[in-house]
């Protein structure tokens, strides 16, 4: 029999603040009713506000986050078009396997796992791309298998640089709302995020940030597309409707979600991610294990992905983890399967949810094997809260 409450310390789903839950609880309404416009419109304006952009169109499309990669890459290019994506993780490497199952030239540069884009190579590619064939760069802003976030702004300016007229795709999904992001600023042209990791809220939304430069490559697009239709969502949109049955209890969730994320303050709610990363690293080097990612620049304040020893089974110690103390830790996704396990800590979180998650992998890494000393992870973590919490500064730094 299981006590007390089961820790979720996996990156998505996150876990879901009790306001948002409660606010979910609704009766069903009418999505026609003359005054659904009043749920619907201002949670476009707010997400707009998220992404940091005010030229670009924000949709929800009911799905997730692959269906939000799928619908930006349906609108907007045409088939046989010619793509350039770096691979440096399990997100990248199944987002350019759909770029090639819908029928993308794909031109993929494999990266070591730990690493991030790479800009330079995309620079090289760039500038010698004369005929402008490469249509559009893929990035993923971070890596969720990896812990790794990449340099989405180097990428701008590589694109740039070359004069290159390629559209910009991120996927955010794991950045959104907890990392810094900026996409008029950055010239993101298709933004791609989720309900269930940054927002707090279940899955079932993907949702897009789509810039003018897209939204005119949608009206010649040919790829076939047929629910995630953008014009016939922008046109039911425009008085906050939509072209078919919305979840409208996602919506009442994200309303709350939202709310919370501006009570705190989006630079706060960043500086509070970044405060709370830190004090998991910190753990983990105490513990004397190493990080997937492989520089500083590159770590992710979402999600931190660590290696065991040799000798000590990843897999077991997430057995561990969720047999014995109630507690999910995310997997090691296909190359790094039983070599790594993975601690998310975005959304709807504190410090003592950060040091409880490094006390249960203590405990889970101790049971598997592992000889770290008890504790030490837990005072590491605790010495950088104390810091971090004395001088303000410190924890308001944005990385
Ligand atoms: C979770 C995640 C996805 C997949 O999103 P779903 O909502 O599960 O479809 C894609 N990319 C990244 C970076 C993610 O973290």
């Amino acid at each position: 029999m299981r006590t007390g409450v089961t820790h979720l310390f996996i990156p998505g789903p996150t876990n879901v603040p009790e306001r948002v839950r409660r606010a979910m609880n609704v009766p069903m309404q009418d999505m026609r009713a003359p005054d659904f416009g009043d749920l619907t419109l201002g949670l476009f304006e707010d997400l707009k506000r998220v992404l940091r952009t005010e030229t670009g169109a924000v949709m929800m499309f009911p799905g997730s986050g692959t269906g939000a990669w799928e619908a930006a890459i349906t609108n907007t290019l045409n088939p046989g078009d010619r793509v350039l994506i770096a691979r440096y993780g399990q997100f990248s490497a199944l987002w350019a396997q759909m770029a090639e199952r819908l029928g993308l030239e794909v031109e993929v540069v494999d990266v070591a796992w730990g690493l991030g884009a790479p800009v330079d190579v995309f620079a090289r590619r760039l500038a010698h791309d004369n005929r402008h064939a490469i249509k559009a760069v893929f990035v993923t802003h971070n890596e969720t298998a990896t812990g790794v976030s990449a340099d989405v702004e180097g990428v701008r300016r590589a694109l740039d640089a070359a004069g290159h007229p390629a559209m910009l795709f991120v996927d955010g999904v794991s950045s959104i709302g907890s990392i810094d992001f900026r996409m008029d600023d950055w010239g993101v042209d298709l933004a791609v995020t989720g309900s269930q990791k940054g927002l707090m809220l279940p899955a079932g939304l993907g949702i897009l940030g789509v810039s003018q430069k897209a939204l005119e490559a949608s009206q010649s697009a040919t790829m076939r597309r047929a629910y995630f239709e953008f014009s016939d969502m922008m046109a039911m949109n425009a008085a906050g409707y939509f072209p078919y049955t919305p979840p409208t209890q996602l919506f009442h969730g994200l309303r709350a979600a939202l709310d919370l994320i501006f009570e705190e303050g989006l630079d706060a709610v960043i500086a509070r991610h970044h405060r709370l990363a830190e004090g998991v690293r910190r753990g983990v080097r105490a513990w004397g294990l190493d990080l997937v990612a492989r520089h500083p620049s590159l770590y992710s304040d979402t999600v931190t992905a660590i290696r065991t020893p040799d000798d000590v089974d990843a897999r077991e110690v997430i057995r561990i983890g969720y047999e014995t103390y109630n507690a999910s830790f995310g997997s090691g996704l296909a190359q790094l399967a039983g070599r790594v396990f993975r601690i998310g800590h975005l959304g709807d979180l504190n410090e003592g949810m950060c040091l409880t998650a490094l006390s249960l992998a203590e405990l889970s890494l101790t049971g598997a094997g592992a000889r770290i000393q008890l504790g030490a992870g837990v005072a590491a973590a605790q010495s950088w809260y104390a810091e971090a919490s004395a001088r303000p500064t410190l924890s308001q730094r944005v990385a």
